[in-house]
């Protein structure tokens, strides 16, 4: 193998060194925003938690007002009752205070249920709200941990493009520039290994004459299905 070649394998070791960073890099806004969105569910779950019990206790409010006014409804029978010298009409009073009782019974049956009720939303909430926090400490490590990769993909980058551009200055500019141009295009490896006389990049078999003369190290040659620089890896 060419110097230049062994050269130009050791910047491509850093370039796709460097490529592999910058995706990971490039894919960390969307972890995160990914990570928020499972505090976000998890905060709905609590909000609708705290709404449920909110408008339960609007309607136990409901049914107390209710069990006021029917008791209200009965003083003003006992105050009719005590005017009342007609013994039939009293009777008839005394009915609607028996049916009235019955309303409020009716009533505060419902107020115990919802009361109940109320202590399974309680426990909801309960429930929520630890899971809520629980998550929120995970997002906010997980968060922290990201920045952190952010900022050491960052400097690791720095570091591997400076190792790089020491590199670059002892290979022969066409040849770097040919070699730029291919990883730019195939996004991977512009070098690849003749493999069992194929392509170690498309994997299609190669004229014996390109083999041949990139055993010998006779000329820099390209695969001329996809264009990947060729090198006989023994
Ligand atoms: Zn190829």
């Amino acid at each position: 193998m060419s110097t230049n070649m062994e050269k130009l394998l050791i910047l491509q070791e850093r370039d796709l060194k460097i490529l592999k960073l910058k995706r990971e890099a490039r894919d960390i806004p969307a972890r995160k925003a990914e990570i928020e969105g499972r505090l976000k569910s998890h905060q709905q779950a609590f909000d609708e938690a705290t709404h449920n019990l909110k408008s339960h206790k609007t309607s136990i409010q409901q049914v107390e007002g209710e069990i006021e006014a029917l008791n209200q409804k009965i003083l003003k029978f006992r105050e009719q009752q005590l005017q009342i010298k007609d013994n039939t009409a009293y009777k008839a009073l005394e009915k609607e205070i028996f049916a009235t009782r019955q309303e409020i019974r009716t009533a505060e049956d419902r107020e115990l249920v919802l009361m109940e009720e109320m202590e399974d939303l309680k426990r909801v909430i309960a429930e929520k709200e630890k899971s809520l926090k629980d998550e929120q400490a995970i997002v906010q490590k997980d968060n922290a941990r990201l920045d952190q990769r952010a900022q050491d993909i960052e400097a690791e980058i720095h570091r591997l493009e400076s190792d790089r551009q020491d590199l670059t200055r002892d290979i022969e500019k066409p040849l770097l520039s040919r070699y730029e141009r291919i990883l730019k295009h195939v996004g991977d490896y512009a070098l690849v290994p003749i493999e069992k006389g194929a392509c170690g990049g498309c994997h299609m078999n190669l004229p014996p004459q390109v083999i041949h003369d990139t055993q010998k190290g006779m000329d820099v040659l390209s695969c001329n299905f996809c264009g990947r620089i060729l090198y006989w890896a023994p």
